[in-house]
């Protein structure tokens, strides 16, 4: 990074965006007299999928070249800024639990059952080998009694607390947006509608040669010189006014909207409903994977089965519901994603659908009396950003390929445990140039924006 000033701009308040914003404060090169930091966010922080998610933290999630540190980063951020009070963070055991009650196959059940064939997995499930399948259910552990014992099928360990960990996804996300505004980062809730660029004339005639040759061989000029970022203009918030501000760097951390800023980022939506519920007594910390099956019974009583003309042959016959205590006596539960509904312009006009909703409520109250019986706190939907290419399957972290131009989006189902890694790997590009602290090749935006 030159020396000079540098206006750094941050374009989305979500767990990446401001856990990026704490560690450029954190750098040892961050100079507040030479260095200013905007983050913009269009609505408010943790507005989406960031507030919503589960928080839950694991060794075994992907990419393995991110994760350890993350995992890492998370309990040292913890120690230093009291995690276990400010945002929940706690070592947590993980499992998985097939269960079954005979309340959900209903008939009346089936109509909403059959929106289930619309919905994708969010694919954070640890899937256990073969021969450790389906043990009895005898082998369920002592302390999670708030699951009615004669619903229980099978119950299996995913991970212990050496592995997994969780957090509170919405107060981690404030705490960093907060720490961040302490460290000298100045948050703006505006939306940003454009980068500005401006020719590269630091760009060298062999630089300049290829962006010609890149354009064709038939632009002279200025105009074959490759572009830098420049400024970035913003909707406030407040005012709804148009203004814009000088930027040497900008970081996209725009999560699902990361497309509308840059299009070529092979970014697409996933829409996906929680709930929060108080059970009816304090529970024990688990995050738990769950299979439900909730086909509705048919004529001979012995279940939905395909051709059943009752039911349409494309129902979903599982609810996979994800489980997570916290600590505050609260418990998170989310569904699966669904393609129903297209990313909205901004996270306050994101749908949510109550039965979904309900879908979710009623197949965990099945098995559990306590969550049965505890009262809903919120229902709410948000929007996963996906990947569209295979290989590592995201996220996407480094520059661009456009001077200035930083990527820090497409986290997938690991946002927040990966938030960490991706904002202190983005403050070592930015301030030394290069990533230091993991070998992040494969995460190169260059290799596919
Ligand atoms: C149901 C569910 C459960 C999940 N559970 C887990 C989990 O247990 N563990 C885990 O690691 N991950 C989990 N995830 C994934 C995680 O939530 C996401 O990967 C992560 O939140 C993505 O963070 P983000 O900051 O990139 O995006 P977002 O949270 O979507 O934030 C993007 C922000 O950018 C703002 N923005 C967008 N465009 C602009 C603009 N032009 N100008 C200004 N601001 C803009 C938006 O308003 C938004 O606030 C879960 C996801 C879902 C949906």
């Amino acid at each position: 990074m030159a020396d000079g000033k540098q206006d750094i701009v941050i374009v989305g308040g979500g767990i990446i965006g401001c856990t990026t914003a704490y560690y450029l404060t954190k750098h040892p090169s961050f100079d507040p007299s030479r260095h200013s930091i905007t983050l913009f966010e269009a609505t408010r922080i943790g507005g989406g999928a960031s507030g919503k998610a589960g928080g839950l933290l694991a060794q075994w999630a992907y990419p393995a070249s991110i994760v350890p540190l993350s995992f890492d980063l998370h309990s040292q951020l913890a120690e230093a800024h009291d995690g276990v009070r400010q945002w929940g963070y706690r070592r947590i055991n993980c499992g998985k639990l097939t269960a079954k009650d005979q309340k959900l196959s209903t008939s009346e059940a089936a109509t909403s059952w059959t929106q289930l064939a619309t919905w994708f997995p969010l694919g954070k499930r640890k899937y256990i080998k073969e021969e450790n399948r389906d043990l009895p259910a005898k082998d369920f552990p002592d302390d999670l009694d708030w699951f009615n014992a004669k619903s229980i099928k099978s119950y299996e360990d995913i991970s212990t607390t050496n592995a997994t960990a969780q957090v509170n996804p919405l107060q981690f996300t404030m705490t960093m947006a907060r720490l961040a505004e302490e460290g000298g980062v100045k948050v703006v809730l505006g939306s940003v509608d454009a980068i500005g660029y401006a020719p590269d004339d630091q760009q060298s005639p062999r630089e300049q040669y290829v962006a010609n040759e890149k354009a064709g061989g038939f632009i002279a000029g200025n105009a074959a010189r490759e572009k830098r970022v420049q400024s970035v203009s913003y909707i406030d918030k407040a005012t709804s006014e148009s203004r814009s501000i000088p930027a040497t760097i900008v970081v996209i951390a725009a999560g699902p909207w990361t497309p509308v800023l840059l299009p070529s980022a092979p970014i697409s939506s996933l829409r996906a409903h929680s709930v929060t519920i108080r059970p009816t007594k304090p529970v024990s910390a688990y995050c738990l994977f769950t299979e439900i099956p909730v086909a509705p019974e048919d004529a001979d009583g012995d279940g939905a089965e395909q051709g059943d003309p009752a039911v349409p042959r494309e129902i979903a016959k599982v609810m996979c519901p994800e489980i997570y205590s916290r600590p505050n006596n609260e418990v998170y539960v989310c569904g699966s994603g669904d393609n129903v509904v297209p990313l909205p312009a901004n996270t306050d006009a994101v749908e949510v659908s109550r039965q979904d909703c309900q879908n979710i409520i009623d197949a965990v109250a099945s098995i559990s009396d306590e969550l049965g019986n505890g009262v809903v706190t919120s229902r709410r939907a948000c929007y996963l950003p996906v990947m569209n290419v295979g290989g590592s399957g995201g996220p996407l972290i480094g520059e661009t390929g456009v001077p200035g131009l930083l990527l820090a989006a497409g986290h997938s189902c690991w946002g927040i445990h990966n938030a960490p890694a991706t904002g202190k790997l983005i403050s070592e590009i930015i301030f030394d140039g290069e990533a230091t602290s993991a070998n992040i090749r494969s995460l190169d935006p260059r290799l596919v924006v």
